[in-house]
């Protein structure tokens, strides 16, 4: 009989062979702090859990949701920082039949309320420090993780038995795309299940290797770490806040091996150098996944010279799972200098196993293979806009070299990339279009050297009326999250567009891009 593939098998088998090793370590951001602040806020960190208490936890979860009645392929939605809690649920949640929808604590409380809506979710667990923020978002159970732990985790209870489906949904992933609204991406069991076991082999993933949770976990299922780590006996290291320093000293103190990061956190780590004392840490040891966004090469070159940190390029997106190539040949270009090493790492890399990557006759980068999403939750025709003929279609532009390599050279689709996080245009220029004194305007991505690219819109004003770039940038900070918002704003009296109206954003975007290798930065 066919054995249906699921997050199950990651979590069991971490419970029955290595129950005694300590399979997460969930520190607080400041210890002191956490420490100091006594009763005044619940505790967000658990200390470290071996993998069969872990294990445990995740049973909790889902003997809390049987208690409420909350049925199998129903939603269940976290907003949180990265925690020992939130990584539970993938396997607590998902392990059980229902929908874990994780969502980014970066939106503000209207984004959260739409996808919370959207999703149907019935159960909402919101982070303690998030509380206050998302008091008006609406659901009919929630629950604050640390403070209402009892509800959340009913202990010593069995859950229900769950037969794992791989073809169910065990995720909705939103992201921001080609529409004013995000769109819920659904992955399923075999999705999570063949991303997870292709990144390992290619990354490496074994028992040995210590972790750091530098990415959001909301953030397109941790790309796959928390099923791969688990499944191989690695240890976690839990860290809330993306900090430079706080990631050398975490990886002094626990000695890890293996992180992914976007490229914004990869300069928060380079402008830590300066100020740590002593030698830096991880030499040789540890190695970088990098993607969400190109990372350039001179950052690609100073983590590999000034760290001794090996760099591995993925590509991919929410809707793949998201691996679908890595540049991983460093013994191969060890003969060359660090400037050729680096040139070859810029690509985004040869397919995983199972990956089939194409371009058409635009340049779009396409992909078929088993970690395709099943599609977007409740938005059919999108799905079939997305994906065609068997192919995903990715938005992004590039080729594929000789070697089988593919470069991302720019993008299709309307979306800006700003410290990893994807922000879509058409969301901005919503929110910009509802002020009374705006006529007309284009959100453009721009270069800028701590975020890759920022946002930046142009905008033509209604005869007579007057309004500050300040009043605009905080007309969206009352709808939007921080990191979509406009960093700057320039009124113009036309923008350019095609005789039959459509916005030119290319011709927008060139004169800010003028001398660069690229039309997309990390
Ligand atoms: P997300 O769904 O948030 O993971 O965003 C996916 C998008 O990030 C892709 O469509 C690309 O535009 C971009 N991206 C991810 N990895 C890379 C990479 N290695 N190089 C260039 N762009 C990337």
């Amino acid at each position: 009989m066919k054995v249906a593939l699921s997050v199950l098998d990651h979590i069991d088998r971490a419970a029955a062979v290595y129950g005694d090793r300590i399979g997460v370590v969930d520190e607080p951001d400041q210890p002191d702090r956490e420490a100091a602040s006594g009763a005044a806020r619940p505790a967000t960190s658990l200390g470290d859990l071996t993998y069969r208490r872990f294990a445990e936890l995740a049973k909790a979860q889902a003997a809390g949701l049987d208690r409420l009645g909350v049925g199998v392929g129903d939603r269940v939605a976290i907003v949180s920082h990265n925690s020992a809690r939130l990584l539970a649920s993938f396997f607590g949640v998902c392990g059980s039949g229902r929908i874990l929808v994780p969502i980014n604590f970066r939106l503000n409380a209207k984004e959260i309320a739409y996808i919370v809506e959207h999703s149907g979710a019935s159960v909402l667990w919101i982070d303690p420090e998030l509380e206050d923020a998302l008091a008006e978002v609406e659901c009919a159970n929630t629950f604050v993780l640390g403070r209402d732990d009892a509800d959340i985790f009913v202990e010593g209870v069995a859950p229900q038995a769950w037969e794992p489906d791989e073809d169910a949904t065990a995720t909705i992933n939103y992201t921001s795309g080609t529409t004013a609204r995000p769109k819920g991406v659904q992955i399923t069991h075999r999705n999570i299940w063949i991303n997870a076991a292709t990144f390992g082999w290619h990354a490496g993933v074994n028992d040995r290797d210590v972790y750091l949770h530098t990415l959001p976990m909301f953030h397109a299922n941790g790309w796959g770490m928390p099923y791969a780590v688990t499944g191989m006996g690695g240890q976690h290291i839990v860290l809330r806040k993306v900090d430079g320093t706080e990631i050398l000293r975490r990886v002094e103190r626990h000695g890890v091996t293996l992180m992914c990061a976007a490229p914004a956190v990869l300069s928060a780590i380079l402008d830590a150098i300066p100020d740590w004392e002593g030698e830096t840490p991880g030499r040789d040891r540890v190695r970088v996944i990098a993607a969400g966004a190109p990372p350039p090469s001179r950052t690609i070159e100073r983590i590999e010279t000034e760290l001794g940190w090996e760099m591995i390029q993925i590509y991919g997106l929410t809707e793949t799972s998201p691996f679908l190539t890595m540049n991983r040949r460093r013994q191969e270009w060890d003969h060359l200098s660090a400037a050729e090493r680096s040139q070859k790492l810029v690509r985004a890399g040869a397919p995983g196993i199972g990956v089939r990557m194409a371009t058409d006759d635009e340049g779009e980068v396409l992909a078929r293979s088993n970690v395709v999403m099943e599609g977007y939750w409740e938005q059919p025709d999108e799905t079939a806009k997305a994906i065609r003929d068997g192919w995903f279609h990715t938005g992004d532009g590039g080729f594929i070299d000789d070697d089988s390599y593919l470069h991302i050279q720019d993008r299709k689709k309307d979306v800006i990339i700003s410290g990893g996080e994807n922000v879509s245009s058409i969301e901005v220029e919503d929110v910009l279009f509802r002020h009374p004194a705006v006529s007309e305007v284009a959100v453009i991505g721009v270069p800028d050297e701590k975020w890759g690219e920022t946002v930046k819109a142009l905008v033509v004003l209604n005869a007579g009326a007057e309004v500050t770039e300040r009043e605009l940038i905080d007309h969206c900070r009352d709808n939007l999250a921080h990191y979509k918002c406009p960093t700057s704003v320039e009124f113009r009296d036309e923008l350019a567009r095609t005789a039959t109206g459509k916005l030119q954003k290319f011709k927008l975007r060139a004169p800010f891009w003028e001398g660069e290798e690229r039309q997309v930065r990390g």
